[in-house]
């Protein structure tokens, strides 16, 4: 398929990234199982180490089977470029060592991922970049907290776990007025759903574990250039992009690569320095998942759409947050940004709080209880002794969590064998 093509969501996630072998015909993915590549001379290998010519050196830096991936997610989010991470966290940690250094900022949404701000305040911290925390779903807040040493605000699509979608238009514009990139993290929603940089967003963020990988089989990340941040712009800012890197005798990365800079530099430079790679096996898993993640995308909203009209009318539910319902806060800006469903995330309180809640979570037969979302089969998860126990009580509830909230990931399962689960919970938790 030729990159950048007019081709439709489903035609692109079946061909982008890889059509067949053109050395074998082979049309399945090859695992390239292999550390480093042969040079076809000292005068190919030194090209190849100059950034002079296009190929594989070392699996640290790039890898066919990896690359397929890449080109697959980027053209899913209409990115110029992607790189595949070995996890949702190496893609933050890598994304942050590229555009920030000491005595830098980011502003951030108090209501992203817990490990997203455990990973910026108790490592980068260190390192003196500093983190200001702001309510990301004002953006008058998020612009009064920028300032010269700002180097990129940092939401979610649809925040984990509280579900508030992320004003990204007038987050755009305000990155736009400042000079500094709009980093999404798109995990929740999935590009099959909202393709953040459609609405200005400059980098997107997966954890590839949840809804891109859909089974659960492995843990992964990735980066999305949107390319349509004007490093060259701000070389004071971003010089690490926008000005010769000795590292690569001098080139500078906006100059060698347009448009698709961060990406480029990412690979050439941050992945193979600080190494956080993904498995080629990995890579094959995620490309094939690629080809089902509009289909299952569309019936985890379905599914998730008639549980959470089910838990919304329960008297032991005290309520549901859910972009789909009109009762969402946000209702009108999830129809905007997400016209076909908002997947299958969810969280809802039940009545009588956190040992209802324990009840709840201990009686339920079908539905897992695991620390993780997006996956073919259902999920469910309370935040304050889990994904948000890093955080004290007092930051919890700075981020709006109260202790009985639960996170249910609602899977591709027949909604009446889910509701049924969530019914005998409730029965139980309301004993
Ligand atoms: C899980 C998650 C992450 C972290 O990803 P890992 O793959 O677990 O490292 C980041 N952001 C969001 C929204 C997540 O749900």
């Amino acid at each position: 398929m030729k990159e950048n093509s007019h081709y439709g969501f489903m035609t692109k996630a079946l061909h982008a990234g890889w059509d067949y072998d053109p050395a074998t015909g082979a049309s399945g993915l090859p695992i390239y199982a292999t550390s480093a590549y042969q040079f076809n001379s000292s005068k190919h290998a030194a090209s190849l180490f100059n950034l002079e010519e296009d190929g594989y050196i070392y699996s640290r830096l790039s890898n066919p089977t990896v690359n397929a991936f890449e080109k697959g997610l980027s053209a899913l989010e209409g990115g110029v470029g992607a790189v595949a991470l070995s996890s949702g966290q190496a893609a933050f940690s890598h994304l942050i060592t590229a555009i920030c250094s000491a005595g830098t900022n980011l502003v951030v949404s108090r209501k992203v991922y817990g490990g997203t701000l455990t990973l910026l305040q108790n490592i980068f911290s260190r390192f003196g970049v500093e983190t200001i925390l702001v309510d990301g779903d004002h953006p008058c807040q998020v612009e009064q907290a920028i300032n010269d040493k700002t180097r990129g605000i940092i939401s979610e699509t649809i925040g984990n776990p509280l579900m508030n979608v992320a004003p990204l238009e007038a987050l755009a514009h305000i990155a736009q007025r400042h000079g500094v990139p709009l980093i999404i993290d798109n995990t929740f929603a999935s590009p099959a759903i909202c393709r953040p940089i459609e609405w200005g967003t400059n980098i997107v963020i997966h954890s590839t574990t949840k809804y891109i990988s859909g089974n659960g089989n492995l843990v992964g990340g990735a980066i999305v250039d949107g390319g349509n941040f004007n490093w060259s712009d701000y070389p004071d800012k971003f010089p690490g992009l926008a000005l010769p890197d000795p590292a690569y005798h001098g080139i500078t990365f906006t100059e060698k690569y347009g448009k698709a800079a961060l990406a480029a530099k990412l690979h050439c430079a941050i992945v193979r320095d600080m190494g956080g790679c993904p498995s080629a096996f990995d890579a094959y898993l995620l490309h094939i998942s690629l080809s089902t993640l509009a289909l299952r995308m569309k019936r985890h909203s379905e599914n998730a759409m008639k549980v959470a009209k089910f838990l919304e009318m329960h008297p032991q539910v005290e309520w549901v947050l859910y972009p789909s319902l009109e009762s969402h806060p946000q209702n009108d800006m999830a129809k905007v940004y997400m016209k076909e469903g908002c997947g299958g995330m969810m969280a809802f309180g039940v009545k009588g709080g956190i040992d209802a809640g324990r009840k709840l979570v201990d009686s339920l037969e079908l539905i897992g209880h695991m620390a993780n979302l997006g996956q073919t089969r259902t999920l469910i998860v309370h935040p304050a002794s889990t994904t948000h126990s890093q955080l004290s009580s007092e930051e919890r509830k700075a981020a709006g969590l109260s202790d009985g909230l639960l996170r249910l990931s609602v899977g591709l399962e027949d909604a009446e064998d889910i509701i049924s689960d969530l019914e005998r919970g409730l029965a139980a938790a309301g004993k």
